[in-house]
Parts: structure tokens; C-alpha cells; sequence
């Protein structure tokens, strides 16, 4: 099963993602972290997308492609994947559906103040990436990951003007992918927009579309 999960900056895409790829077994892809762990290892790639990311930038196209479409080509993707964040722009959408048919695309909607609000709550797993929040999915003990015992950290780009600045990417490159996918007759998509809705709820709304 080849699943595409979008979201604006904070939607909970991360945990959504995490969660359906141990549920179904399937690689949880997602170029964000791709480019996380290479600007924190300082490879040429991750000196690449520093100046993007950190400002809260799309990393330009040809570099986002080729990264995240050689990642599928690998053996380990052959029996699906969860891909998150990715297609961010129409160059990206095409690109991927050159390469492979996906089955299911899932929107994930929030409402840019909730985002703002949970942006400085927000802390990830510096080791195996779960996603916590310190509003209403707490680890069991603070700043320990309650799956690998990883420290969790702030994300450098977890910051409101950054948070600003990545929706108005959004609206601006992602908002096309968008009617790509409806022109497709693909389209699907949930709502978050309570404060303390738990991942759970969410998760059964996507269940939902994945068992039709
Ligand atoms: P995320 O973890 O999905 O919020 O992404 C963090 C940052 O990684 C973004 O602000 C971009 O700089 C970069 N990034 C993630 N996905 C993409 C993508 N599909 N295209 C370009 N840049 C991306």
C-alpha cells in the first residue's frame, strides 16, 4: 500500500504517519526528516537545504525530487510506503506519478492559529523521530522518548515566524498539489482543529478512508 499524507506546518502529519506505518508495516518516508538528519550530520545535502529549511523554505525542487524518488526506487519501498510531505508542489506531484501509482492521498487540515499554538509545544525524538507534544501527547517522562529512550528536542524551524513563514509556502506551492489530487478524483481529507484532539481520533477518520 503506497500512502501520501500532506499537511500544512504541524497538522500531526509526523505522528499520523508514524502511527500508520507501524500499523500496516510499511516505510515511513519523509523528506523532512531526510533533510533533518543530513543538516544535523552536515553532508553536502544537508549544507544544500540548510538555508532553506531553516528559514522555513521549501528546499528547491530538483534536489527534493531526486532525493525522495532514488529513496522509493530502493528495495525496501517495493511493498509500500507512508510518504509524508511529499508531493509539496506540482513539479514534485508530477514527478511521483511518473514514478509510481500511489493509493491513497490524504489531506490533513488545520487552521494556521491552532498551528501556531501547538508549534512551541511541539518536541521530536532526536533518535527515532516520534513526534510528542507537550499540549496533549506528553512522553511518559519529560524530554525521554517513551518508545527508544531518545532525547527529544525543539526543532530549530519550531518557531512562530518560521511557522508563518512555511504556511505561506504552503498556500502558495502545496495549495496547487491539492487540485491536482482532486482533478485525480483522489482527494481526501480530515479536519483538526481542536486543541486537544489526540492522535487516535484523527487516525480512526483516516482508517476510515484507507477501508473505504
Ligand atoms: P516538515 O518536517 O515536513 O515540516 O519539513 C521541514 C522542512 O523540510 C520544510 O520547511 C522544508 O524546508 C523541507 N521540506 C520537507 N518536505 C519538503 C518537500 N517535499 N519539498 C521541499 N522541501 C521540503
Amino acid at each position: 500500500m503506497k500512502i501520501v499524507i500532506l499537511g500544512p506546518p504541524v497538522s500531526g502529519t509526523s505522528t499520523f504517519s508514524s502511527i500508520l506505518s507501524s500499523k500496516f508495516n510499511l516505510l515511513h518516508i519523509s523528506p523532512g526528516n531526510i533533510f533533518q538528519e543530513n543538516i544535523i550530520k552536515k553532508t553536502p545535502l544537508g549544507i544544500k537545504a540548510k538555508k532553506f529549511y531553516d528559514k522555513g523554505l521549501l528546499v528547491p525542487d530538483d534536489i527534493t525530487i531526486d532525493l525522495i524518488i532514488s529513496r522509493l526506487k530502493e528495495t525496501d519501498c517495493e511493498k509500500g510506503f507512508v510518504l509524508e510531505g511529499f508531493p509539496r508542489s506540482i513539479k514534485q506531484a508530477e514527478a511521483l506519478d511518473e514514478f509510481t501509482k500511489i493509493d491513497f492521498f490524504i489531506y490533513v487540515n488545520i487552521p494556521e492559529w491552532l498551528a501556531v499554538k501547538r508549534i512551541t509545544s511541539r518536541r521530536v525524538c532526536k533518535n527515532c523521530k516520534r513526534v510528542y507534544s507537550l499540549i496533549n501527547v506528553k512522553p511518559k517522562i519529560e524530554g525521554i522518548c517513551d518508545v527508544c529512550g531518545g532525547e527529544l528536542i525543539q526543532r530549530a524551524d519550531d518557531n512562530p515566524e518560521s511557522i508563518k513563514k512555511r504556511f505561506r509556502e504552503f498556500e502558495e506551492k502545496t495549495k496547487p498539489v491539492l487540485e491536482h489530487y482532486k482533478n485525480k478524483g483522489m482527494f481526501n481529507s480530515i479536519l483538526c482543529d481542536k486543541m486537544k484532539s489526540v492522535p487516535e481520533e484523527n487516525i480512526e477518520k483516516i482508517l476510515k478512508i484507507i477501508r473505504g
